[in-house]
């Protein structure tokens, strides 16, 4: 009898081994999974220590809620086994334990009390830093509109319809009548929008197709911000703004899933997807619409919207890539280009609804501005930009639309792309590093007013030869200008010299009637700035390493992709 009870325990044992093992083994399954999904995190970006905080704090706390769970379930199962088996082997009048192994049993559920209490512990604690770390402050959404003059918006003073959405932010918002963007092309104005640097800090000097990118060193908003606990995502639209510009450098989620160039309508389909997925979450959200861009090409009805009036000019002066043939009216190409404007502006409006309706409006800052404008019938060269930097290349609109905590106002002070980064910080309450050249602009926000500074601006390259006959090619090519107090100069480097222009901007806002040498004083206080600032540009490594390489240059692509960045004005 003695014999057979002894058996049985055995058995009994033996089972509760096998169900202790397996629960183990599940419990390293469960958490070497896990630490692979960890290290392929951690080793798949670019993270600040603040950050891999946060995520670790967050894993441990993931992992032992888990293992809490498994060891309760795995207690549970035991208890409950034992319990049957006891009844069990009552029924047989076979006692399942003795004095000495009762006692064993309460040693065992008393380590097992305090190993289940310090897990409890150790989990909530991390529960509550992770709680403490997590964001509070409201949701950042930054809309750059590709291509954008900041005239062709109504609420700039524009005659056409082309912006009830944009209006709308506006009116409720508060709007820059004088911000302007340091660079005339997409890469390097993107590049100082995401670090508040201008080009020469940055080293992004033309766009990514000539082989420039955003170096690893530079920190862009969307690491400080998911250094700070949040979500991150990019939505782009257009081929400089592809991965490769390596401006994706702190974004959790950079979709860039086009070949040259997509529709708002699509960029919207993929940015509402993301929205119900993470809309509980604080998130940065930045979305590039490219279709201000060239060719100007709406979609039905938007071609029809705006009249224009068929006459016959050279088509010579229209860049190949935009041309319509046999078209030669400027009438009907800038029609287009207001087409394409309100285009966007619609799927603008569906984000603005999508919004509301998952009720994010409230707790959401939209910052909207543009990389650059476009030359339409200005400067004897149409429909272009990057190879100048007259105004119309360079006014973008900035609207900050925050109304829960914003009045709507309109300041006249002159700022700049490089003002972005820090706004969004000051908004958030995130203190500056000493890396960032820009403004906050809340204390223009709040009634303050500031001394008018100087600003410079440059062309991605010059485009002297085609325009006067006078070839010049390269980084060397570059327009540079100052502005400061309603006048500007600009220095335009000819193979035959170096020629400069003045503007007085506020009696003649189109750049019309250059008037170098007539106002002896202020072009020279202007021409002293400038060339200090080109001297100090062309002495950066930046400048100084692709000088002798022209940027002409292309990076490596297939035939299709070089005839893709043709049509988009790219390539020549
Ligand atoms: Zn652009």
């Amino acid at each position: 009898m003695i014999q057979k009870s002894q058996t049985k325990k055995n058995k009994i044992a033996d089972i509760i081994s096998i169900y202790l093992i397996f629960s183990f083994l599940l419990t390293c399954c469960f958490a070497s999974g896990k630490f692979a999904e960890f290290w392929k995190e951690i080793d798949a970006q670019h993270y600040l220590s603040n950050h891999l905080f946060i995520i670790t704090a967050d894993f441990l706390h993931k992992l032992l809620f888990k293992i809490l769970a498994l060891t309760l379930m795995m207690a549970g199962g035991m208890g409950m086994l034992r319990l049957i088996l006891e009844l069990l082997l009552r029924l047989f009048r076979i006692r399942l334990v003795d004095d000495t192994s009762e006692k064993m049993n309460r040693r065992f559920r008393k380590t097992a009390a305090v190993i289940l209490l310090f897990l409890l512990v150790m989990n909530m604690s991390f529960f509550i830093i992770i709680r403490g770390m997590k964001p509070r402050g409201p949701n950042i959404i930054l809309i750059g509109a590709d291509t954008l003059r900041a005239d062709h918006l109504r609420c700039y003073g524009y005659a056409r319809d082309t912006s009830a959405a944009v209006d709308k932010l506006a009116r409720e918002g508060v709007v820059f009548l004088e911000a302007w963007s340091h660079i005339s092309s997409t890469t390097p104005s993107f590049a100082t929008i995401f670090t508040s640097k201008i080009p020469m800090s940055h080293g992004v000097l033309c766009n990514t197709s000539r082989g420039f990118r955003l170096e690893k060193q530079h920190t862009t908003i969307a690491e400080l911000l998911k250094n700070k606990g949040y979500k991150t995502a990019a939505f782009t639209s257009g081929f400089s703004m592809k991965k490769s510009s390596q401006l994706a450098q702190g974004f959790d989620v950079f979709n860039d899933d086009f070949k040259v160039e997509r529709r708002a309508e699509s960029v919207n389909c993929d940015v509402f997807k993301w929205l119900n997925r993470n809309r509980k979450e604080k998130f940065f959200l930045f979305i590039h619409y490219f279709d201000p861009h060239g060719q100007y090409r709406p979609p039905p009805p938007y071609n029809e919207v705006f009249p224009y009036t068929k006459k016959e000019y050279d088509i010579n002066r229209i860049p190949p890539y935009q041309r319509h043939r046999p078209i030669s009216d400027p009438s009907f190409y800038i029609a287009q280009y207001d087409g394409e404007i309100k285009y966007m502006d619609d799927h603008i409006d569906r984000l603005l609804k999508k919004l509301d309706k998952l009720g994010l409006s409230e707790d959401t800052v939209i910052i909207f501005t543009a990389d650059h404008g476009e030359t339409l019938d200005d400067h004897k060269w149409w429909f272009e930009h990057g190879h100048y930097i007259y105004d119309e290349q360079i006014h973008i609109p900035l609207i900050v639309w925050y109304p829960k905590v914003f009045k709507h106002k309109e300041i006249d002070t002159t700022v700049t792309h490089l003002d972005i980064v820090p706004t969004i910080l000051d908004i958030l309450g995130i203190d500056f590093t000493a890396d960032i050249e820009g403004r906050s602009l809340l204390d223009l926000i709040r009634g303050a007013r500031r001394p008018e500074g100087f600003f410079y601006h440059e062309s991605q390259h010059g485009r002297a030869g085609i325009r006067d006959g006078d070839e010049f090619s390269g980084l060397r090519s570059k327009h540079f200008a100052v502005r400061w107090k309603g006048w500007k100069l600009i220095r335009i480097p000819k193979t035959t010299g170096i020629y400069f222009e003045l503007y007085n901007l506020r009696e003649d806002p189109g750049e019309l009637n250059n008037l170098i040498g007539q106002h002896p004083e202020v072009e020279q206080k202007l021409k002293g700035k400038l060339l200090h600032f080109v001297g100090q540009y062309q002495n950066t490594k930046y400048y100084l390493e692709r000088i002798g390489h022209p940027t002409e240059k292309q990076p490596d692509l297939s035939t299709e992709e070089m005839e893709a960045l043709r049509s988009l004005g790219y390539l020549q």
